[in-house]
């Protein structure tokens, strides 16, 4: 598959603070990619780069999307590129229809074309009810909606999304899930960031873990947790865990938390059932626990 960005050694200085160190990754055509990593991690420097908008003490041995670099040509890529930021930027004071047509000017779409691809995005995000509603008025979700529907006004072949759920409630987030498969359905490939790690889990067919501006490991998500943590975690309060107690399974202490893991379900259950309390949890590993193990951070910290 044809890789759209191809980033090779990138680091970014931000004065003296390096914000990204060495990273080098590709995003396939046609893949969902997401950058994973707390706050402060160099998420959103690194997507700032990729669409030209980060272009001051840069070094890279490779840059490019679309074979064109960023540094250089951001308003060639752009035309192609749609992007969701953070910050959505509207104009609170005009309607949604309002805001959606003024941004396709922009791309200098011709009116009738540009009012007939409104009619198509305000569809597809389910905000026809809300064209002429206030962006004031409209609740974070649907302001969320909007933003992307706005990304897509120029039928972009790489959607871009900045924490594109934060701050949602999971109906919301489950449809804005939807929506993104769908687009990829279409063929569109999508760079996501969040510092979630169930979206990165259901929605990207791979993923970058970044931690204070290095990318510690790249894969796909599932693959990832399987081949390089225990299936099981069980995790037991740290004062009630008594060190001289005898086991055999990994653990990682955690503050307020020991989790011990393992593949064998059944040892573990025993394990816990020997405290003598019932509301242990016993669980599948997740990313949250891959992180942990390569940085001895939590993802949320
Ligand atoms: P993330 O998106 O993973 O939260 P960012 O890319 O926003 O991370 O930030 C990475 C680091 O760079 C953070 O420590 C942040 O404080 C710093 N940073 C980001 N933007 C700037 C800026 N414009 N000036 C100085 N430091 C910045």
């Amino acid at each position: 598959m044809r890789e759209i960005i191809r980033i090779e050694n990138l680091s970014k200085k931000y004065g003296n603070f390096v914000a990204l160190k060495n990273v080098s990754l590709e995003v396939k055509e046609g893949e969902i990619y997401g950058l994973l990593g707390p706050n402060g991690a160099g998420k959103t420097t690194l997507m700032k780069t990729i669409y030209g908008k980060s272009k001051y003490s840069i070094e890279y041995k490779e840059l490019s999307v679309f074979g064109l670099n960023p540094l250089k040509d951001d308003i060639k890529i752009r035309c192609f590129t749609g992007i969701v930021p953070q910050d959505d930027n509207l104009d609170y004071e005009l309607s949604v229809l309002q805001n959606l047509y003024i941004f396709s000017k922009y791309f200098g779409l011709a009116k009738k074309e540009s009012l007939k691809r409104i009619e198509e995005l305000l569809n597809f995000m389910e905000l026809n009810d809300k064209r002429n509603v206030k962006i004031r008025e409209l609740s974070g979700g649907m302001r969320r909606r909007l933003t992307i529907a706005r990304a897509l006004l120029n039928k972009p072949s790489l959607l871009i999304l900045d924490e594109p759920t934060t701050g949602l409630d999971p109906q919301v987030r489950h449809t804005i899930w939807d929506k993104i498969r769908k687009l990829k359905a279409e063929g569109v490939t999508i760079l996501i960031t969040t510092h979630y790690m169930d979206e990165a889990y259901q929605l990207c067919d791979r993923i970058s873990i970044m931690n204070l501006g290095e990318k510690i490991i790249e894969g796909n998500p599932k693959k990832l947790i399987s081949e390089n943590i225990e299936n099981y975690v069980l995790e037991i309060p740290t004062n009630l865990y008594k060190h001289n107690k005898e086991h055999h399974f990994r653990s990682e202490n955690f503050g307020e938390i020991t989790r011990f893991f393992s593949n064998d379900l059944m040892r573990l259950k025993e394990f816990s059932t020997s405290f003598g309390v019932d509301n242990l949890i016993l669980r599948q590993s997740n990313l949250e626990d891959l992180f942990l193990k390569f940085t001895g951070r939590k993802l949320d910290e």
